[in-house]
């Protein structure tokens, strides 16, 4: 494994701002089957990615002494530093959203520096890219991967090889054109965008089954080759923009959930309670049969705040 240093930036205060990348080469220097990369910590409070990397580069490092690279793969796990370190969603100090700047051309800042160089780094050493989400604060994910419908023809068979529960494609907002997985989908770079549990957490059972996913992804593509038989990954569910029910808070309150991700719901299940400050009770009950795959963790809840997100059978209308 080499470890390159793509972007320095020195501080006022303390040590300088430096986004790595860990590379693992092919023995032989014939022109390498696939060139993959593995991108976490664009949100600093997102933890699973940077765990997942962790994991995964022991094993590749493994893999490396026995010469099973035919392709390259480039990891990136921390790519938004100052975040990370003060566990916060967006780069302290400016208080923006890193993924939110991608594709920019004006707007010249630090974030945008280094977005710009991590975008520039991505696309001439990757075949095809994985970027590494958890949920935010309020909400828990299944393991999911997200594809806007544009892209679903080239991403979903990709998708499937990746041991997440469920592939969610959903129509094109203008909010995605700043992120890295846009901006990379456009210059021909497939990148898949996970999103599972939540953010300052570790879920281990998520990550060894997203770590799986990643291995027989490499494997699949052909960029590593171990010999050994590969381990049994198990379709998701492909979930298309009608077949979700969102169910959001007709009142503000405290959510209290009864229910768990990866439940499969009834029509009429209780899914939680909403409390309101006059003490009036709100069940909130589940509006169709399906897999509920996003559930409200916090309680703090505004009116309108989504509380749970059901992959349907049947389109949905609500
Ligand atoms: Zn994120």
């Amino acid at each position: 494994m080499q470890s390159q240093c793509i972007l320095s930036i020195q501080t006022p205060l303390g040590p300088p701002v430096e986004i790595i990348r860990h590379t693992f080469l092919p023995a032989q220097s014939a022109k390498p089957a696939k060139r993959v990369s593995l991108v976490a910590g664009l949100h600093g409070d997102e933890l699973e990615g940077l765990y997942i990397c962790h994991r995964l580069m022991e094993t590749l490092k493994n893999l490396e002494e026995q010469n099973a690279f035919k392709g390259e793969v480039h990891i990136y796990p921390a790519v938004n530093p100052q975040a990370l370190e003060t566990g916060t969603r967006l780069w302290p100090f400016f208080s923006v959203d890193i993924n939110r700047t991608f594709g920019e051309t004006n707007a010249l800042s630090l974030v945008t520096e280094a977005s710009r160089t991590l975008l520039e780094d991505l696309k001439s050493n990757s075949d095809l890219v994985v970027d590494f989400h958890a949920s935010n604060l309020p909400l828990m994910e299944l393991p999911q991967i997200r594809i806007i419908k544009d892209f679903e023809k080239k991403l979903v068979p990709l998708a499937k090889l990746c041991n997440v529960d469920l592939v969610w494609v959903h129509p094109h907002a203008e909010i995605f054109e700043s992120t890295l997985g846009y901006n990379l989908n456009q210059a021909k770079v497939p990148t898949l965008v996970i999103e599972s549990g939540i953010c300052l957490r570790i879920h281990k059972n998520y990550c060894d089954q997203i770590i799986l996913g990643i291995l027989n992804l490499l494997r699949q593509t052909g960029t590593i080759d171990s010999g050994e038989p590969l381990a049994e990954v198990a379709p998701p569910r492909l979930v298309q923009p009608d077949y979700v029910a969102m169910i959001q808070a007709q009142n503000a309150g405290l959510f209290v959930k009864q229910a768990e991700v990866g439940q499969m719901l009834k029509e009429g299940d209780k899914i939680g309670d909403l409390i309101g400050p006059d003490q009036v009770r709100e069940e909130i009950r589940s509006p169709c049969f399906g897999l509920l795959f996003t559930l409200r963790e916090h309680p703090l809840t505004g009116k309108g705040a989504p509380l749970a997100r059901i992959a349907t059978e049947k389109p949905f209308k609500p």
